[in-house]
């Protein structure tokens, strides 16, 4: 399993602890609950944020109880995706604010064939992130009234994600802890568990 960590400082200081990574080991396992984790190794990773290509070190834990290992994932990665999280957002906002994949691409300069992937994954889980942001929103704003939804999730989910960036900000709340949001309710966006398809290339929403 993935345990999603706070890192509030830049990407790049995290790159340049390499091997050296300290990060606060997680209290419970998300397996059995209990709290018997230990840091069991760090994997090499590679992420890329467009022009800037990144090498580093993800740690592991290990449960006592019950033997399963978890990576620890900085809030900046998203789970099976190179791309840094904060990139594939900004082309999801540029696919569903009406550019569509070919548009989103050329400007972020990434592959048609990713973007295209990107939105389809996001697409088939828009509702159940839409949800969770909805929920966040109520949690952490209780006196705002959310933004309209769209006749869409994807839309909705995107600028229900833009209207909790602006409070998070108000509120000083660090973008860490927004992109720990994003990271959690977007979670749903690995490969492994994906209906999509890429034939036929559009993305209707
Ligand atoms: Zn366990």
């Amino acid at each position: 399993m993935t345990i999603i960590t706070l890192w509030d400082k830049s990407v790049e200081s995290y790159v340049q602890a390499g091997r050296e990574i300290e990060l606060k080991r997680p209290k419970s396992c998300p397996a059995c609950g209990n709290e018997t984790l230990i840091f069991w190794g760090k994997r090499e990773r590679y992420a890329t944020g467009g022009k800037q290509n990144f090498h580093l070190y993800v740690r592991r834990v290990r449960c006592k109880n019950c033997l399963s290992t978890h990576t620890i994932l900085p809030a900046f990665l998203l789970r099976g995706k190179v791309y840094l999280a904060e990139r594939i957002v900004r082309a999801l906002e540029l696919v569903y604010d009406g550019g569509g994949v070919r548009s989103a691409a050329s400007k972020l300069k990434v592959a048609r064939s990713t973007v295209s992937r990107w939105a389809l994954q996001f697409k088939s889980q828009a509702e159940a992130i839409y949800g969770r942001f909805l929920y966040l929103y109520h949690t952490h704003f209780p006196g705002a009234p959310p933004p309209a939804p769209y006749a869409c999730y994807c839309r909705s989910a995107l600028s229900l994600a833009r209207r909790l960036f602006i409070l998070a900000s108000e509120k000083e709340l660090s973008a860490c802890e927004f992109s720990r949001w994003l990271v959690l309710a977007t979670r749903g966006l690995s490969p492994a568990n994906q209906p999509w398809s890429l034939r036929g290339g559009r993305i209707p929403c």
